[in-house]
């Protein structure tokens, strides 16, 4: 793992602090819908004030295409941040120039600024070198606290980190932490679980996981492709009948590399894709021309269940079946509540992340009991592949 500074070694007493935040909240109407990333920012925006720092808080916000554009105004999250942190927030009408720096100047030691949106620089995405330095300016030092954003190399990301002493924030030390226990140097055995909806999304992840853990459970619509590779019938399942070779190669270098790919045994089968259809349960070898695997049966489960019991960490990304339909969340939620009891006993340590895994979890009632949920969807997704970070790389120490 590249070695980073955290917090503990920084002087922050009468400093310029530029923290990079992910303030990309979802939002409706002009209302925060999921408050999650403010809440997991504020330990840090609040530390560094308490130790005297002056916060200048910078993060994107939408997609500007590189100018100007006040639907994706970063003063829609002045009163939240307000909200959540309990402090004034004052704001500033441009991240670089005359407005940031005037804002700066104003500060006093403990005083928190927002300033506007990074991405109505086009220099932003571009990691142009001239407008990192002109972030650079405006602080002593430097503090990523968004690890959502640590696989974007831009200017607010990457660049600005080489020009400042930079620091990882408590959210990004405490999520840095958890990956690193969990593949970085996990204890063993170690096992995946990756379902979701397609094994093409999925390629690098599974190719890096099947070098890395000792089970590679595999689950939801990607399964299928697996199952037709062993030459099941699947029916009328998704299935990426273009990748069944990919599949058979994957499960020949698993074997190769020693990890145990497991598939369901059994499955629950339905003639519809929507909550409650009439359902059953059938071997993966009894599946009708005019069905669908929405789910994975009984028996898979308690197979599932076994290999955890056996495991001392468990890297989890996807759902095993179509979880937002009811009956077909069951296998989802059963290994969910499994792993959950697990953890709070002290015998497994378990990190999940990536879209639609950390509303699954939460669906299961499992959201607080797990080591590490990361909320990162494309970092936490592009870490798993095995890929280096360049927000987390510019932290090196
Ligand atoms: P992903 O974003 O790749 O993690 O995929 C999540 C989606 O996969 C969810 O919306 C699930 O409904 C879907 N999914 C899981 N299992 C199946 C399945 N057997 N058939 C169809 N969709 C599935």
């Amino acid at each position: 793992m590249t070695k980073f500074r955290s917090l503990d070694s920084a002087d922050f007493s009468n400093k310029r602090v530029l923290l990079r935040v992910d303030l990309n909240a979802p939002m409706e109407n002009g209302k925060l819908s999921d408050g999650t990333r403010i809440e997991r920012i504020a330990p840090t925006i609040t530390e560094i004030a308490d130790k005297g720092g002056k916060v200048i808080l910078l993060s994107h916000f939408g997609r500007p295409k590189g100018g100007r554009d006040e639907e994706n105004s970063l003063v829609v999250l002045v009163d939240i941040l307000k909200q959540y942190i309990g402090r004034p927030i004052a704001f500033a009408n441009d991240c670089i120039g005359p407005d940031a720096e005037a804002a700066i100047a104003a500060m006093k030691p403990g005083d928190i600024l927002l300033l506007e949106n990074t991405r109505f620089h086009a220099g932003e995405e571009k990691n142009d070198p001239a407008f990192a330095a002109e972030l650079a300016k405006l602080g002593d030092l430097y503090v990523n606290d968004g690890f959502s954003v640590a696989h974007r190399a831009h200017a607010s990301t990457a660049g600005v980190a080489r020009l400042l002493p930079a620091y990882a924030g408590r959210t990004m030390q405490a999520e840095l932490e958890a990956l690193e226990k969990a593949l970085g140097n996990p204890a063993r055995p170690v096992a995946a679980i990756v379902g979701g909806a397609k094994v093409s999304t999925k390629l690098d992840l599974l190719g890096n996981l099947a070098r890395k853990v000792d089970f590679l459970i595999i689950g939801g619509g990607m399964a299928n492709t697996f199952l037709a590779a062993l030459g099941h019938d699947v029916g009328k399942s998704l299935c990426e009948k273009s990748l069944v070779d990919v599949a058979r190669t994957m499960i020949a270098q698993a074997k190769a590399t020693k990890c145990q790919i497991v598939l369901p045994v059994d499955v629950v089968l339905a003639k519809e894709f929507k909550a409650h259809a009439p359902a059953r349960v059938a071997n993966v070898d009894a599946v009708a021309a005019d069905e669908m695997i929405l789910d994975m049966g009984p028996c898979s489960v308690v197979e599932v269940e076994r290999i955890l019991g056996m495991c001392k960490t468990l890297v989890w990304n996807g759902p095993f079946g179509a979880f937002e339909l009811q009956p077909f969340d069951a296998g989802t939620n059963a290994v969910a509540k499994l792993a959950g009891a697990l953890t709070d006993a002290g015998k497994l340590v378990t990190v999940a992340g990536g879209g639609d895994t950390v509303s699954a979890l939460n669906q299961a009632g499992v959201g607080d009991n797990f080591t590490y949920i990361s909320t990162a969807g494309g970092a936490f997704l592009e870490w798993m592949e095995g890929k280096s970070l360049p927000g987390v790389e510019a932290l090196g120490a």
